[in-house]
């Protein structure tokens, strides 16, 4: 696979002069705000519009609410307002926000490492069910989305989800974003290093803390110690891995300025090794200097990814311990990837598994992502049946039922079935996400949930006859944003309107091939490219992943 990572945005020189039109970085131009969202920040912290909520815009309902509200702080508590239904793909860039939206809002919960308890996954259903229409999705970050979700709930909802631990803080927004942790953090047989400590610190001290609440846009973490490699750590802001270090110890491998949407970067390791004691104030380093050196001026430029292109893992490195953590950090080697462990599986801990105290996980799979709060109710029902009161979400849109006794795992993977929650599930099933798309995204330019949906049924009639199939991975995206990650799939498709055979104007799909992680069947995993001209309509997906998948089982070359 080549790897086609960007190229580096301009890198200046050190004796290029400063750019004519400052860039916003706060410690270089000052914090006058640049845009109108520079402003909105400034004008008052996101976090403050919570009391707004609850105050005013509760009791006097949507059309209440200011538009710097509305559509700019409700993110930072997880709030975004929905699609309308019925408008076309067609109109989504032309249409004003307000013209595109509903009195409805989706709501992000926010699962950092994406634990759970059955209390709380009770909790979160009987919000679905009440206020969101039934409606639940599991997301590659690991939250929970409802929709339909009125502001007139939102005092109730957060009385219920902070009642068990839970919350909607900086769900969304210019922040620190949920964490990503490794979905058996804890309790696999196989990990090397446990990284709930350092999520739990993190979240503890520095998660709704304001000096961290304007950022110049997102910052994502992710945090793994399974040798699987199984937060996507290459696509985050910053990402810690599990690594044993000759003479420290088992600590963390630290990784930053990697991200997807229209300008996709893998992150870079700084070359550090930080112990997991260390860890949360590196992480604080690492954000305070996205905050304050982060680009502000144009929103398209605002990621951490863009600073690290222009300056390099060197400076960063050193910027970070010279002026953030007052040390050198320790020099440190990368972790092995899964092909060099020579594991069997990629770390998505789909099916049965072993636990370190002897007990088993069960990894199961619903479709892309898709569960009904009232199923989420009966799955803590089911886990609670065979004896288990944890479940965990994963990157992968997936779910687990954790500390399950060997006489309990097939009646567990029986129930789950029934739930269509598929701990065998088929090699599509397993593998395909897709984003929100077209049903409550306002970016949207296509449906992505029951277009991939009915793609995998046709997939699994038809190959059906196939055996020992590769597994190949499907990510559906709605819009060119890349919130399923099309480019570190197999397949990856983008939302766009495409002409059919007859010449109309339909919903489909360009097509990106050859993405992929630090996975176990290859190792020099590379960002997807983009297929120029090749293009799919929504209902000729699985005409074409038919087409791709029998040519490739008919002409591939060994282990290729
Ligand atoms: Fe919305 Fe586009 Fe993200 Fe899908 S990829 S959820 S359509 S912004």
């Amino acid at each position: 696979m080549v790897n086609t990572a960007p190229a580096r945005t301009e890198t200046p020189t050190k004796t290029a002069k400063r750019p004519a039109r400052p860039n916003g970085q706060w410690k270089v131009d000052g914090p006058a705000p640049l845009n109108h969202n520079e402003e909105f920040k400034a004008e008052s912290d996101p976090l403050e519009v919570r009391d707004r909520i609850e105050r005013i815009y509760a009791k006097e309902g949507f059309d209440s609410i200011p538009g710097d509200d509305l559509h700019g702080r409700f993110r930072w508590w997880g709030l975004y307002t929905q699609r309308k239904p019925g408008i076309d793909g067609g109109k989504t860039a032309t249409l004003e926000p307000h013209e595109l939206e509903d009195k409805y809002f989706m709501l992000r919960v926010r699962i950092d490492g994406g634990a759970l308890s059955t209390e709380q996954l009770r909790v979160i259903a009987g919000i679905s069910t009440e206020f969101g229409r039934d409606s639940a999705d599991i997301t590659d970050r690991q939250n929970i989305q409802l929709h339909w979700i009125e502001v007139e709930a939102m005092p109730e909802i957060w009385r219920r989800l902070e009642a068990v631990g839970l919350s909607t803080t900086e769900a969304c927004g210019d922040v620190p974003r949920v964490i990503l942790g490794s979905p058996v953090a804890g309790v696999a047989k196989d990990e090397l290093i446990d990284p709930t400590p350092v999520i739990e610190e993190i979240q503890k001290r520095f998660i709704g803390d304001p000096a961290l609440a304007n950022l110049p846009r997102k910052f994502k973490t992710a945090i793994t110690g399974h040798p699987s490699l199984d937060v996507v750590h290459e696509i985050n802001d910053v990402s810690f891995v599990g690594v044993e270090h000759p003479e420290r110890g088992i600590g963390y491998d630290v990784w930053v300025g990697g991200a997807l949407a229209t300008t996709p970067r893998f992150a870079e390791r700084l070359g550090a090794f930080v112990s997991a004691e260390e860890a949360p104030e590196v992480w604080h380093g690492v954000v305070s200097i996205f905050r304050d050196y982060g680009y502000r001026r144009l929103r398209n430029k605002a990621r951490l990814k863009f600073l690290l292109a222009d300056w390099g893992v060197e400076k960063f490195r050193e910027v970070l311990e010279t002026e953030y953590l007052g040390y050198r950090m320790t020099d440190g080697d990368a972790p092995p990837t899964p092909a060099e462990l020579g594991l069997a599986e990629r770390g998505d801990h789909i099916g049965v598994h072993e636990q370190h105290d002897g007990r088993f996980y069960v990894g199961a799979a619903p479709t892309v992502g898709r569960v009904a709060g009232e199923n989420l109710a009966r799955l803590a029902d089911v886990a609670e049946a065979h004896g288990s009161r944890r479940v965990r979400l994963t990157p992968l849109q997936k779910v687990l039922v954790l500390g399950v006794t060997q006489d309990q795992v097939e009646p567990l993977i029986a129930d789950l079935d029934e739930l269509g929650l598929h701990a065998r599930p088929s090699l599509f099933r397993r593998n395909t996400i897709a984003c929100t798309g077209i049903e409550y995204c306002k970016l949207a330019i296509v449906e992505t949930k029951a277009t991939s949906a009915e793609a995998i049924t046709q997939l699994e009639e038809r190959l059906g006859d196939l055996k020992d199939l590769k597994p190949l991975t499907l990510h559906v995206n709605g819009c060119p944003n890349s919130c399923a990650r099309i480019q570190t799939a197999d397949i990856g498709l983008k939302g766009q309107l495409v002409m059919d055979d007859d010449g109309n104007q339909v919903p489909g799909f360009q097509v990106h091939l050859g993405g992929g992680l630090a996975s176990v069947e290859r190792d020099d995993a590379g960002l997807g490219r983009t297929v120029r001209g090749l293009k799919v309509t929504a209902d000729g997906i699985g005409d074409y992943v038919e087409r791709v998948v029998r040519r490739y089982d008919a002409d591939h070359d060994g282990a290729e």
